[in-house]
């Protein structure tokens, strides 16, 4: 080892930093070199110097609260003000943007509600009816050939009314398949008016009714009662067809079952 490279050494010597192969040759260099050696020293009594109390001295009480007043001082000063920050909004615009994403998708995922879905197949079914020329699987005006028609084809038995008197007259029955089940098909009919009144059992025994929801030109009315889901569709208008749910609903009680 030369001097020069001794010399660049001799300070992470002092400080204890060099792996053992370097500080052996550095110590090595040391015993064999009295300018190095010197050097050495010198850095030694420097050392040792700046570690006596005449130039060491703790920074007194009143200057560090200071110093830590003036740093809060200077960290509000950069702070935001109130709740508008750009902080804030570095946190809170993407969470915006995926809100915003969430809500746009959710929808097309989600798609048409149960109520939606069963609407547009009771209007598909009361089309196809009137397409194939399929109107009905019993064709009686008779309330008392309709209904029993239905024995041994369906676990329930629906109210048929005669409602004939009224303008209403019942064309026939037939069966159908809606909301994943076998359901009952009651034809009536006004002037040239079909009306479909499609009704299976119902979950629960409370009543309920929906208001007139309008498809493709079909009127469509939902209700319960009696323990029978009903929906009728028509394109009847609209206050016809309320007159005719409403024959339909007081007679209900009187219909052989
Ligand atoms: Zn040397």
């Amino acid at each position: 080892m030369d001097c020069t490279h001794a010399q660049t050494l001799l300070d992470t010597y002092l400080d204890q930093e060099l792996d053992a192969v370097r500080n052996s040759e550095v110590e090595e260099h040391l015993h064999g070199c009295a300018r190095c050696s010197q050097s050495y020293q010198d850095r030694q009594v420097i050392r040792q110097s700046l570690k006596t109390e005449s130039l060491y001295f703790k920074a007194p009480a009143d200057l560090q609260k200071r110093i830590q007043r003036s740093v809060r001082q200077a960290a509000k000063a950069e702070a935001p003000v109130g709740w508008f920050s750009w902080s804030w909004i570095k946190i809170a615009a993407p969470m915006a943007a995926v809100a915003l994403v969430v809500l746009m998708i959710v929808p097309y995922f989600v798609g048409p509600s149960s109520d939606e879905l069963l609407t547009q197949e009771v209007v598909g079914s009361h089309i196809r009816s009137l397409m194939v020329n399929h109107l009905a699987d019993v064709p009686s005006t008779d309330q008392h050939t309709v209904n029993p028609w239905f024995n041994g084809k369906l676990d329930f038995s629906p109210p048929v009314s005669d409602l004939a008197s009224a303008g209403f007259p019942l064309v026939g029955g037939r069966l159908d398949y809606l909301n994943n089940r076998p359901v009952a098909a009651l034809v009536y009919q006004r002037d040239n008016h079909v009306i479909n009144v499609f009704v299976w059992p119902s979950d629960s025994s409370t009543q309920s009714s929906a208001p007139i929801k309008t498809r493709q030109g079909y009127h469509v009315v939902r209700w319960a009662s009696s323990g029978m889901n009903f929906w009728a569709v028509s394109d009847l208008e609209q206050n016809q067809l309320a007159k005719f749910i409403d024959l339909l609903k007081s007679s209900a009680g009187n219909s052989p079952s």
